[in-house]
């Protein structure tokens, strides 16, 4: 269906199907997706943005819901944050789930989409470290197919979308076992993230995954912190750890994210960190050690 908007002379495309966006948007390169329009709209009503057309993805069902595929979720892109908040999703992707329970006001919440958060791409995203450490890829659908690519090269600009092309799916593992994301605001109730933290269990591969967001412009992934701390699990016991291990993985992960800086000269003492540079870090590490010790509880 089109319609156009007679005001603003913006052709609006309401398609119902995943094959009907990508015909509309390569029909006409000039326009942009829109789902929730939290972002966008905000972008528009600032002046930032003049889309010659928008593509809404509002009406398309496939992108709404998810289904199972060899161990993983195929989350449709047009999943919003209040869907993904609720019990029967948080039982299955439970760092998902309380990420966007987190993601703004209830309003922003029952518009605002996991493709949208995604594509968007802003560091406060909160989405993104949870998907940066469940190591999540994109189903991009496009004129000439799909194709998958890591959600880490989206963000890192590694791989862009062409035209035509829109995230359809998020694949994410299945892996049964905890996990935690938490988020430090400016103050209290819903807030943009000063810095969060996405900590992930994958027992199968004994592995420990971490993501620190808000604090640079893509998630940050602490490896070596993570193998260090998986080293120390008892994956066939009780898995707990002693509280110093939790507050030693917690500074690691919070250094190798917010390193200090490099000595003027060789020899020299690292110049101290700005005052608030060095309580970001403090926050991030906290996050660390909190988000841990839940996920080994
Ligand atoms: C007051 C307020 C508070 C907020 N608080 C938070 C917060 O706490 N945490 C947080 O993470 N976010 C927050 N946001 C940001 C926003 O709500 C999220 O990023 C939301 O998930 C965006 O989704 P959307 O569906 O509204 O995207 P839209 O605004 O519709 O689109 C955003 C961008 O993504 C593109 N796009 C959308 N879907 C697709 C797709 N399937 N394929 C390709 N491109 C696509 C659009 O073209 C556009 O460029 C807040 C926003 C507001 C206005």
């Amino acid at each position: 269906m089109t319609t156009h908007a007679p005001r603003t002379a913006h052709s609006v495309t309401l398609p119902a199907s995943l094959d009907e966006a990508v015909a509309a948007l390569t029909a006409m390169p000039a326009a942009v997706p829109v789902a929730g329009g939290t972002d966008l709209m905000a972008a528009v009503n600032k002046g930032r943005l003049r889309p010659a057309g928008l593509v809404g993805l509002g009406r398309i069902n496939e992108l709404r819901g998810w289904q199972y595929q060899d161990g993983h979720a195929l989350l449709g892109a047009g999943l919003t944050h209040a869907r993904m908040g609720r019990p029967d999703f948080a039982a299955l992707i439970p760092a998902l789930a309380a990420a966007a329970r987190a993601a703004g006001p209830p309003q922003i919440r029952n518009a605002g989409t996991l493709g949208g958060n995604i594509v968007t791409a802003a560091p406060t995203g909160d989405s993104l470290p949870v998907l940066a450490a469940l190591e999540a890829d994109l189903v991009v659908a496009g004129p000439s197919g799909g194709r998958e690519v890591p959600v880490s090269h989206l963000l890192a600009g590694r791989a862009m979308l062409e035209p035509g092309e829109l995230v359809a799916f998020v694949r994410v593992p299945l892996l049964h076992a905890p996990q935690v994301f938490l988020k430090a605001t400016g103050r209290t109730g819903p807030g943009r993230a000063l810095a969060s933290v996405a900590v992930v269990l994958d027992p199968a591969r004994r592995a420990v995954r971490c993501a620190v967001g808000a604090i640079a412009p893509m998630p940050l992934r602490p490896l070596e912190a993570e193998h260090w701390i998986a080293s120390l699990v008892d994956w066939d016991g009780e898995r707990g750890l002693a509280p110093e291990a939790l507050v030693a993985f917690g500074e690691y992960v919070a250094a190798a994210c917010i390193p200090d800086q490099p000595p003027a000269a060789e020899g020299e003492e690292p110049p101290p960190l700005p005052p608030a540079v060095l309580q970001l870090r403090r926050t991030v590490s906290v996050l660390a050690r909190r988000a841990l010790g839940r996920a080994l509880s």
